[in-house]
């Protein structure tokens, strides 16, 4: 179907690629470079959702049964294809997206280390045993899949976020059905194209596409037994709240307000190139971006001078077709106009903008300079809201304890990072920071695929976080057998083997 010159994208469900069964309007898929629609998602409906869930759960019974090594080998083959179709993924990320060229392969390879992790599934799905636990009695546990698992996933992710979820979740042997950003389905799209060609059987991979329609007939639906979410706050609760009261297992990563401290000691020079890559890197899209530098004591004016000197030179520019840029464009003309706004408003609620990324000459594209407002107080909204933009907000701290309570005010709890050298410091904040994932002296502290991605509070609902051993945890649940062995009183009893000469 085709809906001007921009194809209306697919869903996958069972063997086949089939068009929505809605004729509804459709959204567009920019190409945030050009500012041009490159696609349409079609909104979708509860009957796509009834399809995908029937593939799913048709499939679930014979994958389950399949032995978990050769559920492995179809990720090796996955790895292997996703190794040599690299650039285009990368390619893929930086059209619907708007990432740099460096950035989108650094999320490319992120994704394939989770296609990697989930290679070694088979060991952690080993239980354990317990022989002779009681007389004559032994006890042993065991993991066993779930059934049909969702994923739904935000847009500042395309290729990475998806292979967070389902290589975890189908080799421990369970189905699947991804539902990703409506703003960027062509990513997600050539990932299921892949997984299909390194030989997963029909139905154990679907894709639907859509908005809250969509979302609310997974949650609600009787077939589906666990729900992985990624995406902003209000969403993330709405999710959690609606999916455990259906019954089901959930795990929903939720929007962050992450702050940067710069004790005295740091060494400014590096810590300010550090906050810059953090705050303004994917134009500052990324749920571990750095949003508030704290400034203890002296460290403020030589930092905020490095600082600007950073952020002033680099080349923001289109990212399509060009690996010049080194700061691309944000999601859509709205979301910049929307993070444009708190420089609006900065001056009006009394702080300081001292580089403005309103400047920036955009042409067609959704390009926003780097921003840093100085003077940001607790009270104000760009202190409390997430901005999710390329703008960093510098508040000022007269010592470590003074940065340790604004942080206990915060609602958020992804990531907190400290900039010093004194191991004091660093071993306070590392301890008493109000937040799930520390960096010392490092700007974006998100963990690799073998670690979980432990955000706090609002920044995520659930138990069993995202990634590592406790997204094997979560997408597999225990069994626990005791087996006693009858003795009569005619057997006889044998002793313990002993190591013969
Ligand atoms: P979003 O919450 O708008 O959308 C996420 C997903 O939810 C999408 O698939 C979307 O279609 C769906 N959705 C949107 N509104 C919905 C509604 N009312 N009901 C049901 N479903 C709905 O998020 P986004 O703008 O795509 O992504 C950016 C957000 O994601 C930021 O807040 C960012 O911090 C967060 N994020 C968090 C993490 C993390 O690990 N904590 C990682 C990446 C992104």
């Amino acid at each position: 179907m085709m809906s001007g010159e921009a194809p209306v994208v697919k869903l996958r469900v069972g063997a086949q690629w089939i068009p929505s069964s809605t004729d509804r309007d459709s959204t567009a898929v920019f190409n945030p470079s050009t500012g041009k629609t490159i696609a349409r998602t079609p909104l979708g409906s509860a009957a796509d959702v009834d399809a995908a869930v029937a593939a799913a759960r048709d499939a679930f019974g014979q994958w389950a049964e399949t032995p978990v090594v050769e559920r492995a080998r179809v990720m090796f083959a996955y790895r292997e294809l996703i190794a040599r179709h690299f650039d285009e993924l990368a390619r893929l990320v930086t059209r619907e997206h708007g990432k740099t060229a460096g950035e989108s392969r650094a999320e490319v390879q992120r994704g394939l280390e989770m296609v990697e992790f989930a290679c070694s599934v088979p060991v952690m799905l080993a239980g354990d045993t317990f022989p002779q636990i009681a007389e004559n009695v032994d006890g042993e546990t065991n993991r066993h899949p779930l059934g049909v698992c969702v994923g739904i996933t935000p847009y500042n992710f395309p290729n990475m976020v998806p292979l967070w979820m389902f290589p975890i979740a189908i080799t421990c042997g369970n189905t699947f059905i991804l539902k990703p950003s409506e703003k960027v389905p062509l990513s997600a799209i050539r990932l299921v194209e892949l997984l299909i060609e390194a030989g997963l059987p029909d139905g154990v991979i679907n894709l639907v596409h859509g908005g809250k329609e969509v979302v609310d007939a997974l949650l609600q639906h009787d077939q589906v037994a666990a729900v992985s979410f990624v995406g902003s706050t209000k969403v993330a609760k709405h999710v959690y709240q609606t999916g455990t009261a259906a019954g089901k297992r959930v795990q929903a990563a939720g929007g962050a307000k992450n702050h940067l401290i710069i004790m005295p000691d740091a060494d400014i020079e590096q810590s300010a190139q550090a906050l810059a890559a953090s705050a303004f890197g994917c134009a500052g899209q990324r749920c571990m971006a750095g949003s508030v530098a704290i400034a203890v004591g002296s460290a403020g004016d030589p930092l905020l001078d490095q600082l600007v000197g950073v952020a002033d030179r680099l080349n923001v520019a289109p990212t399509d077709n060009n690996d010049a840029s080194e700061m691309g464009p944000v999601i859509s003309a709205d979301h910049r106009d929307r993070v444009a706004g708190y420089l609006d408003t900065a001056g009006q609620v009394g702080a300081k903008v001292v580089l403005d990324g309103r400047d920036v000459d955009a042409g067609e594209s959704f390009l926003l300079g780097p921003s840093i407002v100085d003077q940001v107080t607790t009270d104000m909204p760009l202190w409390r809201e997430e901005i999710f933009g390329p703008l960093l907000s510098v508040v000022r701290a007269e010592s470590l304890e003074q940065a340790l309570a604004i942080g206990k005010t915060c609602p958020f709890g992804n990531g907190a990072s400290i900039f010093t050298r004194d191991g004091y410091s660093a071993r306070e904040f590392k301890r008493h920071f109000n937040a799930g994932m520390i960096g010392i002296n490092v700007g974006v502290p998100a963990p690799m695929a073998w670690l979980p991605f432990t955000g706090w509070n609002d920044s995520f609902f659930g138990d069993l976080h995202i990634q590592g051993t406790e997204g094997v945890h979560f997408y597999t649940r225990q069994k626990m057998t005791l087996t006693r062995w009858f003795q009569s009183a005619s057997e006889p009893h044998h002793d313990p083997v002993w190591k013969s000469k």
